[in-house]
C-alpha cells in the first residue's frame, strides 16, 4: 500500500505536515502509514479473508471506492519512538487524535464503528465517500479539480 502522502490531496499533504511537528512539539514521534488506496489495492485487501488467507479487514470492494484512502483524503500513522508502532500506552493516538482535531482534521478515534485510531483524513466531504461518489464519480475526475497551486494551512 502506498506511503506517499505526495499522492493525496495538497490540503491533506499540508496537514499531515503540520500534525507531524505539532506531535513533535509535544514529544510525540509518528510517521505516516498508509495514503493513497489504488482500486487494485483495495481489491487485494477485499480478498484478504475471502479467496487469501488472513483475516477479513474490509467490506469495500476496489471498484466501489467506499474508502477514504482510495480518493486521497486519508491516511494513517503509526507511533514512531521505538516503543511499538500501535502502543497507545501514555494515550499515544488519543493524544496524537485530539492534535490532529485541532488543527481541522478529522479523526477516525472519534468515530463509533469501526474506532479506528490511527486514521485521519479531511473533514470537507462528510465522513464517508458518498458525497465524493456522487459528485465525481471516481478518482481521476475528484483529482483533476485538485490543482496545482500549493495549499498553506
Ligand atoms: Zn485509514
Amino acid at each position: 500500500m502506498g506511503r506517499d502522502i505526495t499522492q493525496c490531496h495538497p490540503s491533506l499533504q499540508a496537514l499531515a505536515k503540520k500534525l507531524i511537528q505539532e506531535c513533535a512539539n509535544q514529544g510525540l514521534k509518528i510517521a505516516i502509514g498508509e495514503c493513497f488506496r489504488s482500486v487494485a489495492e483495495q481489491d487485494a485487501l477485499y480478498a484478504q479473508g475471502r479467496t487469501r488467507p488472513g483475516d477479513i479487514v474490509t467490506n469495500a470492494r476496489g471498484s466501489t471506492y467506499s474508502s477514504m484512502h482510495q480518493w486521497g483524503v486519508a491516511f494513517d500513522f503509526y507511533r514512531n519512538d521505538g516503543e511499538g508502532n500501535y502502543n497507545e500506552s501514555g494515550d499515544f493516538f488519543t493524544k496524537v487524535g485530539q492534535i490532529g482535531v485541532s488543527i481541522g482534521l478529522e479523526w477516525g478515534g472519534n468515530w463509533r464503528s469501526p474506532v479506528d485510531k490511527p486514521h485521519f483524513q479531511l473533514p470537507d466531504w462528510g465522513s464517508t465517500p458518498s458525497r465524493l461518489k456522487s459528485t465525481y464519480g471516481n478518482f481521476d475526475n475528484f483529482k483533476n479539480t485538485w490543482g496545482t497551486a500549493p495549499i498553506t494551512v
